[in-house]
């Protein structure tokens, strides 16, 4: 049932299990042990019962001696209609509550982190509070928090379930995880503050009556640690879950972790639902948005009816393996006609979807992420294109613009920092909604034509349909071509994409060995003398130190000399720095001279700077959703990929290099620092990681006065003023949501100018014009040429009667048919297509076959007379397989192409022999 996303494949860290099985084991041995693993100070102070549910068996601990879990229990769900508080808090409001009631505590209120998390290579959107905090290094995890303790409201994506957003009353595809983390040393806590923080936030700052909370046993486990935890529950609503991570390896064979945290992640959207007592969380945490929906529905929002739909609704999920059985129960428990159903319940949960789909792309677009095809835009695609197929089946007149606004003007009392992208969250936004309109009548052609075939699609043809089309499963599944989207769909798709990223690495032993000393971070000299710790393969050496740089970072190697023997290639394995060389490699132990070739440094170099100053230059003149995507730097050229939604105009190609320019034009100092990997992000933002995660602590920040701030490995120039001139050579747009662009600057940019003006002078000396005639004298040229052509074609069919004469007489006979074949190097195909037309009508038992070469290509021509007893279209496949290539066609006319111009007279013997089959001849 569930959708799973592409994300769903990665690594899964934060609140998401790994490990059930474990996780069962490890349930079973704290619960055994509850004083140690469970029973915090709050219990026994306020008087809290341990019992187990007498269904499910679980362990809950509670104040009002309810023998059942808060899932099996009589009151689960009534806030519904009811809510067990006195107060009113919206989603704004709720926050604000928490918020107060944390600081208070000793707590730092910090903002949340972007919805793409960037400082993740393995997660393309932040799914939890904790991920946050989390950093990998290697194959470990590693925990940085900017205060202790902490809380943050941290907006999370999760497009797991989409399809229960709107239908379940609880489901969204993007919420705020309320974070509260502590590490339990010096200002922070653990287990017995954390659960009487949690009880006091419910009932001080929430007044819910303290007999209505439940806890229930649980543990977590994940990415190698794990610990006990306690959900709390009020009325059968989960409104947190307090994790405690405090082991790390296999249970019975486990060690106690350096760094305990504790990892309390609370629904914010639940918290205002539980004191509103809506019929769903949607009606109170979209503010204005779903209100304005309904009135352009014109649905009659009955609420008592409401009530009783969602609450089965609600208890439902509990209860039934699938949605369509949890739907089908709650209409016949609250009686529900068919008409209100179609009228009412229908309507709504579109209603609901839009409000929450458009929510997670405002984050989204506005933390720099864009729809499309690839990785975490595909998602954002997916959720735009349910919009809008709702939008259509509803027959909705909504301006997505004003959505877009009223969702901003009430989250911006949360999050200030999304009014700054009002414009290009709409920018981004009508141009998908552009591009669905386009896609869709294809679409359905295409999904029509599957439906009339009766095909049954395999995952491989769905893939298929993805990448060639862009026909989406949720899209087949809509149209009901296909029944179910199969689960092994988006890990098929992810794998494809990844294995592309996977590259061989040549395999040392370099165990032993210290770390290279790197002195191109130091004062970088030219020449140095180095000792030779070890060679490899007899043609890898490695230095103690070393000014080589490695390839790294999309930057290219540096080249020059190990005692007068070429270096061709440098590579970083780990911290050691590989050599190769190209003849005798010095012994181990020797002492060596050592240099760099300069001239190929230097034009690296400006290359590499340039990509941070074009890259800036896009972010400027296109948009706040322009990102690095990748980069290459090379002598003589450089190449920076961006994320972008369109491809360039000409207008903008020129804008982008004026902007570079004008950086180069103001000499800005390029300076570069280290920074603690946390103060780097807390002062500059992730706008640091344009490429990609860095796997250590202390990260290398190139800045470009204000303009730019990156942290990178490469080696830059010391002021932008170096980089002389750039001039972007070429645009492209590479794949969906990525453009290409391509520059040369310093010395390269020069000479690229050099050779345009050569270029344009030698077709001024053979058009026989001047400097400033050049544009007349081209066009003249053209249309002379234009003219040519056109007297050319007057003559083809002048001339055509007579040639396909020519070619009949000249034919061979196979019995009843004739056979004309000519291979012909000279002219083209147009002048063979008029001249076969014309011998097949005078001639009905002919077949005319002509290979016209061209270069490398061979382009396959073949009319079939009407008594021909052969198909054009047969013949030419036949062919054209047999030159490599393929063809086809129908009975009088087909052509192809093949390019094994060695087997041009193999291919009509071939043919004749064919013929002489079917004629038995
Ligand atoms: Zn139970
Ligand atoms: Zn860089």
């Amino acid at each position: 049932m569930a959708i799973r996303s592409a994300q769903s494949t990665f690594l899964n860290i934060g609140q998401v299990d790994t490990q059930k099985m474990n996780k069962e084991e490890i349930l079973a041995k704290f619960s055994s042990e509850p004083d140690r693993y469970y029973k915090v100070k709050l219990f026994e102070e306020q008087g809290f019962i341990r019992k187990s549910c007498s269904v499910c068996k679980r362990f809950f601990w509670t104040l009002d001696g309810r023998n059942q879990c808060p899932e099996h229990s009589d009151d689960t769900y009534s806030f519904i209609g009811n809510p067990p508080t006195s107060k009113r808090f919206d989603y704004t409001d709720a926050w604000r509550q928490v918020e107060s009631f944390f600081v208070k505590n000793g707590h730092t209120s910090i903002s949340r982190y972007p919805v793409v998390c960037r400082w993740r290579d393995d997660l393309y959107f932040t799914i939890a509070s904790i991920v946050d905090f989390q950093r990998v290094m290697g194959s470990k995890v590693v925990f940085e928090f900017p205060a202790n303790p902490l809380i943050v409201p941290q907006t999370c994506l999760r497009f797991k379930d989409i399809e229960n957003v709107g239908v379940t009353g609880r489901h969204f595809s993007s919420f705020c995880m309320i974070g509260q983390h502590s590490i339990p040393n010096g200002s922070g806590y653990w287990k017995d503050e954390c659960v009487d923080l949690d009880f006091r936030l419910l009932t001080d700052a929430f007044g819910i009556n303290k007999s209505e909370i439940v806890f229930v046993e649980d543990v977590w486990a994940g990415g190698g640690s794990f610990g006990s935890s306690l959900e709390y529950y009020v009325r059968g609503l989960e409104l947190g879950n307090a994790v405690f991570t405090e082991f790390q390896g296999e249970l019975g064979n486990h060690t106690t972790l350096d760094q305990r945290i504790i990892d309390m992640g609370a629904g914010l959207e639940r918290f205002a639902w539980i004191t509103m007592g809506t019929p769903t969380a949607y009606d109170c945490c979209f503010g204005p948005i779903t209100e304005k929906l309904l009135q352009k529905s014109g649905i009659d929002f009955d609420s008592l009816m409401l009530t009783r739909y969602f609450t089965e609704i609600a208890k439902g999920l509990e209860k039934y393996p699938d949605l369509s059985h949890v739907r089908r129960s709650a209409i016949k428990e609250s009686g529900l006609t068919d008409d209100k159903m179609t009228r009412i319940i229908t309507p709504l949960e579109g209603i609901y979807m839009i409000a929450d789909h458009l929510r997670t792309l405002i984050f989204a677009i506005s933390d720099g992420a864009l729809p499309s095809n690839v990785g975490g835009g595909y998602n954002l695609r997916i959720i735009l294109r349910r919009i809008m197929a709702t939008i259509d089946r509803l027959g909705l007149r909504v301006d997505l613009d004003e959505l877009i606004d009223s969702h901003i003007d009430y989250l911006k009392k949360t999050y200030p920092e999304l009014e700054q992208y009002r414009s290009e969250v709409k920018t981004i936004i009508g141009i998908e909604v552009g591009r669905y309109h386009e896609s869709k009548s294809r679409m359905e052609k295409i999904a029509q034509n599957l439906k009339s075939q009766k095909k049954t699609l395999n995952v491989d043809d769905m893939i298929r349909l993805y990448e060639s089309d862009g026909v989406t499963p949720d899209y087949l599944k809509e149209y009901n071509v296909i029944s179910e989207i199969p689960d092994s769909f988006y890990t098929k798709l992810s794998d494809l994409h990844q294995s592309e990223k996977k590259k061989a690495v040549e395999e040392f032993d370099l165990t032993g060995i210290p770390e290279t000393d790197l002195l191109f971070y130091k004062d970088d000299p030219v020449k140095f003398d180095a000792k030779v710790l070890r060679v490899l393969k007899s043609k890898f050496v490695v230095l103690d130190r070393t000014s080589f740089y490695a390839r790294g970072g999309g930057q290219e190697p540096d080249h020059g000399s190990i005692n007068g023997q070429s270096v061709i290639d440098v590579t970083k394995h780990g911290s050691i720095v590989l050599h190769e060389i190209s003849g005798i490699a010095p012994k181990e132990g020797q002492l060596v001279s050592c240099e760099i070739d300069v001239d190929r440094r230097s034009g690296i170099t400006k290359h590499h700077t340039s990509t941070h100053v074009i890259n800036s230059s896009a972010r400027n003149v296109l948009g706040s959703w322009v990102w690095q995507h990748s980069a290459f730097k090379e002598k003589d050229y450089g190449r920076l990929d961006i994320t972008h939604h369109s491809s360039l105009t000409d207008e903008e190609i020129r804008k982008i290099e004026s902007f570079a320019n004008t950086v180069i034009q103001k000499n800005l100092p390029v300076t570069i620092q280290e920074y603690e990997r946390g103060q780097a992000e807390q002062t500059f933002g992730f706008r640091i990681y344009q490429g990609g995660v860095v796997p250590v602590k202390s990260v290398r920040i190139v800045r470009i006065e204000d303009f730019d701030v990156e942290a990178c490995g490469g080696t830059h120039v010391r002021r932008t003023g170096e980089l002389g001139l750039i001039k972007i050579t070429k645009s492209e747009r590479i794949q969906d949501g990525v453009i290409r662009l391509e520059f040369v600057s310093g010395r390269s940019a020069i000479e690229f100018v050099q050779k345009q003006e050569e270029d344009i002078m030698s077709i001024i000396k053979s058009l026989g014009s001047n400097r400033e005639k050049i544009i007349k004298s081209f066009e003249h040229a053209m249309s002379d040429s234009e003219s040519a052509k056109k007297k050319l074609k007057q003559l083809i069919k002048r001339t055509s009667s007579t040639v396909a004469r020519q070619a009949i007489e000249s034919a061979k006979r196979f019995g009843p048919i004739k056979f004309y074949s000519t291979i012909d190097d000279e002219l083209d195909e147009e002048f063979h297509i008029a001249v076969g037309e014309d011998a097949i009508r005078q001639e009905p038992t002919l077949l005319y076959c002509a290979l016209v070469v061209r270069g490398s290509g061979i382009r396959i021509i073949v009319f079939a007379g009407e008594q021909a007893q052969f198909k054009a279209g047969d013949l030419v496949k036949e062919i054209s397989a047999k030159l490599g290539g393929s063809g086809g066609g129908d009975a009088r006319f087909g052509q192809g192409g093949g390019k094994d111009t060695a087997r041009l007279a193999e291919a009509i013997s071939y043919a004749e022999l064919l013929i002489k089959k079917t004629v038995n001849v």
